[in-house]
């Protein structure tokens, strides 16, 4: 067996990947592609950072593992996913059951961090600096320059306000803090991997995302972030030639040319009621004012990000964004998900605060399929609706809360949530006609990017074929992968096949229930250890070399 390391590359685009190795840029990439295994990785449906990073983890599909999107879909008040939220058990757990040490940086939807044999920094939804976002605990005081590295933690919506600002007034200095950003978790988690042993690795270079949404018609500023990236992979490549390298992304970009905003078109037809009109939203306001706040170079920068990262403004920025506050429940009977492709509806008989009785709720569902069908851009006439799902044809039949319907979008168009009224600060129009549109040409916050249905997959190593390019690959294949290169059997009750493809001779593959056996969310105890034992023995590894880190 090998030790493997998984570097995850939030966002990255099989297009211009291959498009900038043909041009001979990327030369790490380039030698992965010579050296190994590569090839386009399907993303979940629809492709969202949190609901694929949790395949890529666990080996199963939304349906299975619970996770849609950042938010909770088991209640209509507003929550975030957690790691208690997940319901299936992730790599580092397994591993953990059998005495193998991971070290896990800064992977989407890993907080509260969990007690595992190793060492884990929590990623995007941590919700602040203050909080313990680290296993063992003492990790966070040696997030410093001077022992591990300094450790920049993203924090969602509010890094969203400073990023948005910072494209329109200062687009050099984004691309420095993405840069920073990347460098110090790479830097953060070379020194773990120095200096603690182990068995997995897994970091997810996030600020990819970041770059991708804002960059995308910039390509010449988004190469210098492919760039560093290629930089950062090679110098763990070189710091650990032994181990088993699978770098994945979790979806691709592409240019946003139309935004379709769903609760606008379920706004319209009287399916959301929202507290306040839409052109009053206190919230709106308060984006449109900062948004517009012209004060160039450092100072409005500086100004900006400290107004953002204050406890006074995060507190406004999840309070006044909270569904539970912006939309009156008592009138509502459908909105979208946060990342606006999902249509949830407010059934009766799943929610407290459900207005939807079971028997209309076809009724509803075929409304707002055939509304939404209808959609059509107001200056070109054409759909902007590809089709919509209904929740089994995408996460199967047993799926644990799924949202009821998926919108497929035509290539170009992306979706936003919440209610959108025109660009104009006072809104009159709206206020005339009481009408919403449905599709927008251009995002607030400067985005020119989204996601897009397929990442990247690239595979080295010892027992790993070169030169050979994977095909029909999705994110929830990469934790049998992980598994065969450690020459562990696989679960059952997993969604992902095994690609036998990706190694130079067939891995010879057993299957086990390891549900009595996994710890996850549990404490190490004694009791555990001898579980343990017997199921090292199950799958024959010798007792001695593998001991738990004390935590
Ligand atoms: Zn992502």
């Amino acid at each position: 067996m090998s030790r493997v390391v998984i570097v995850g590359i939030d966002g990255m685009t099989p297009e211009l990947v291959e498009r900038w190795m043909d041009e001979g840029y990327l030369p790490c990439f380039q030698s992965f592609r010579r050296r190994g295994v590569w090839g386009w990785l399907a993303s979940t449906n629809p492709p969202f950072s949190a609901p694929a990073w949790t395949s890529i983890v666990t080996g199963c599909d939304p349906g299975r593992h619970g996770v849609y999107g950042f938010e909770r879909t088991d209640t209509l008040e507003q929550h975030l996913i957690s790691s208690r939220y997940r319901r299936v058990p992730a790599i580092w757990n397994f591993l953990t059951d059998i005495g193998l040490r991971s070290i896990v940086v800064n992977v989407p939807g890993t907080y509260p961090p969990e007690r595992i044999n190793g060492v884990m920094i929590t990623g995007l939804l941590t919700p602040s600096s203050n909080s313990d976002f680290t296993y063992p605990r003492n990790i966070r005081d040696r997030l410093r320059s001077e022992d591990l590295g300094e450790y920049e933690l993203e924090q969602l919506w509010v890094d969203d306000f400073s990023r948005s600002y910072m494209i329109r007034h200062d687009p050099n200095r984004l691309l420095s803090r993405i840069i920073r950003s990347m460098s110090s978790h790479a830097r953060v988690t070379l020194n773990l991997m120095k200096q603690f042993n182990w068995d997995f690795t897994m970091v997810v270079l996030r600020e990819l995302d970041t770059a991708q949404h804002f960059f995308f018609n910039r390509k010449d500023l988004l190469l210098s972030c492919y760039e560093k990236v290629d930089e950062i992979v090679d110098e763990m490549l070189s710091s650990f030639p032994d181990a088993v390298f699978f770098i994945v992304s979790d979806h691709g970009f592409e240019e946003i040319k139309k935004i379709l905003y769903p609760d606008n078109v379920l706004y319209n037809a009287g399916f959301l009621k929202p507290v306040h009109p839409p052109y009053r939203n206190p919230l709106s306001l308060l984006f449109s004012i900062l948004f517009n706040m012209h004060i160039h170079g450092r100072l409005g920068v500086l100004l900006n990000e400290i107004l953002s990262r204050s406890d006074f403004a995060r507190k406004i920025f999840f309070s006044g964004s909270s569904k539970s506050r912006l939309i009156d429940f008592s009138k509502t009977m459908a909105f979208s998900t946060a990342d606006g492709r999902g249509i949830r509806i407010c059934s009766r008989d799943k929610y407290h605060m459900g207005i939807v009785d079971p028997d209309v709720y076809e009724k509803t569902c075929l409304e707002i399929i055939r509304l939404f069908k209808d959609v059509r851009d107001p200056i070109s006439d054409e759909e902007v609706v590809d089709d919509v799902l209904r929740c089994d044809q995408v996460y199967g039949k047993d799926a644990w809360h799924p949202p009821d319907l998926i919108l497929r979008l035509k290539r170009g168009v992306t979706a936003m949530e919440w209610l959108r009224s025109s660009d104009s600060l006072n809104g009159y129009s709206e206020f005339i006609n009481r009408s919403l549109p449905p599709v927008f040409y251009n995002d607030p916050a400067g985005r020119s990017g989204d996601h897009a249905p397929f990442g990247v997959f690239f595979g080295q190593g010892k027992g790993i074929r070169s030169g050979y390019e994977i095909r029909n690959i999705g994110v929830e294949d990469v934790l049998p992968l992980v598994f065969a290169a450690l020459g562990l059997p696989l679960p059952e009750n997993i969604d992902g096949r095994l690609h036998e493809d990706v190694f130079v001779e067939k891995p010879r593959v057993t299957r086990i229930d390891w549900s009595q056996y996994v710890s996850s969310k549990k404490v190490l105890l004694d009791a555990e250890k001898e579980k343990i034992l017997d199921l090292r023995k199950k799958i024959n590894l010798n007792g001695e070399k593998y001991q738990y880190n004390k935590g």
